[in-house]
């Protein structure tokens, strides 16, 4: 195992959005500096020390920007795969490269996670409209068609049923390759955030219930109503897929709960091979956030503890939500987190605002 990088060390991140600039805020909490590489100017680009804008394809200055730095990381699982495997050769890159890989096709990502003998919805590869009917044969027809590649926060993805006409199904998710899940109709949705360092110790926060609008992740609540039975189980396979993936680095993994009568009550969503927005409220919730567990893991520092001191409930502004600022900036118990975005567009992430309260005695 390699040493610990030093204070005055610099973490290269790949992407400046608002993940790599909590990342950046995290690192300097630590005496470490982060040069941030991306195709385009962030939010990370105002924290940073350094930061090089330039395209993720220029494979010369992707080993230029490892050069620079003692160890590479990254904040979109979007990354190009020839931008990861570059840096890797001349530094560590943590997460590895192949979690990238898998994250980045929702078709090799539910194999993966099925190959591992862990629960995931009934889902078939679907390339063109001519597979369409076999595919629903076998997975039904209540479903949801997604393309492999490029789909977030709900884009890129239809719901189907019987009566829904193919083509404009088709239409709508631009023609790509996909794959048709099962629908799942599940009780409520959670996230297992978890951490694993260097030497394979994995730590776990607490798992937060979460809530979408229009697709977008509206709020984080933490504790979340699952029993700590299913917690446990929860917690056992994002560690599977942590340990497969000989993983570095915070991994969040979106799982449906089904509810006690179901056989199998937690299915896998997704995962994300990176911070993720369910895991904001650690910021302000615990003593060391997703972000600093994040860079003291692939700087092979030792773990924070992940333990929560308050209950939080996380919840995202979108859009024009964060014109309130003033009010939200003075309301009692309420963290602001503004990204310093300029352009307010409907879907944009603008900031979170985290509400805390002293912490309940439920068990989680
Ligand atoms: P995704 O981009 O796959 O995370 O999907 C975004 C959201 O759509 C999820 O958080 C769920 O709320 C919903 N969703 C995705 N897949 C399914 C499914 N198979 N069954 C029911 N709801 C789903």
């Amino acid at each position: 195992m390699s040493a610990p990088l030093p204070p005055g060390s610099t973490i290269g991140i790949l992407g400046g959005g608002q993940l790599g600039r909590m990342l950046t805020l995290a690192a300097a909490r630590l005496g470490l500096k982060c040069h941030v590489y991306s195709d385009a100017s962030g939010p990370a680009f105002d924290v940073a020390t350094h930061h090089t804008v330039n395209a993720y394809e220029d494979v010369g200055r992707i080993e230029d920007f490892a050069r620079s730095v003692d160890v590479v990381t990254y904040e979109f699982e979007n990354v190009p795969l020839p931008a990861a495997t570059a840096a890797e050769r001349i530094r560590p890159v943590r997460p590895p490269p192949k979690a990238l890989a898998v994250a980045q096709d929702r078709l090799e990502e539910k194999r993966f996670v099925a190959d591992l003998g862990l629960p995931v919805a009934r889902f078939a590869a679907v390339d063109g409209e001519s597979d369409f009917r076999a595919a629903t044969q076998s997975v039904g027809v209540e479903a949801i068609l997604k393309t492999r590649r490029l789909g977030y926060d709900g884009k890129g993805q239809v719901r189907i049923n019987a009566a829904t006409e193919v083509a404009a199904a088709f239409d709508e998710i631009g023609r790509n390759p996909a794959v048709l899940e099962a629908f799942v109709a599940f009780d409520y949705e959670v996230s297992i955030l978890a951490v694993r360092g260097l030497s394979g110790e994995v730590r776990f926060y607490d798992a937060p219930l979460n809530t979408h609008r229009s697709g977008i992740l509206h709020t984080s609540t933490v504790p979340s109503p699952l029993a700590g039975s299913r917690v446990a189980r929860a917690r056992e396979i994002a560690k599977a897929i942590a340990d497969a993936l000989d993983y570095v680095g915070v991994l969040a993994v979106e799982m449906f709960y089904l509810g006690g009568e179901a056989k199998e009550p937690l299915v896998v969503n997704e995962f994300a091979p990176r911070v993720h927005n369910s895991g904001h409220w650690t910021i302000d919730a615990c003593a060391v956030s997703q972000f600093e567990n994040h860079i003291r893991a692939v700087a092979g520092w030792p773990l924070g503890p992940t333990e929560r001191h308050s209950d939080a409930v996380m919840t995202n502004l979108v859009g024009q939500d964060a014109d309130d600022w003033p009010h939200l900036a003075a309301e009692p118990g309420t963290c602001l987190h503004l990204y310093g975005k300029r352009d307010a567009r409907p879907d944009r992430k603008m900031g979170h605002i985290t509400r805390l309260s002293p912490k309940s005695q439920r068990p989680t």
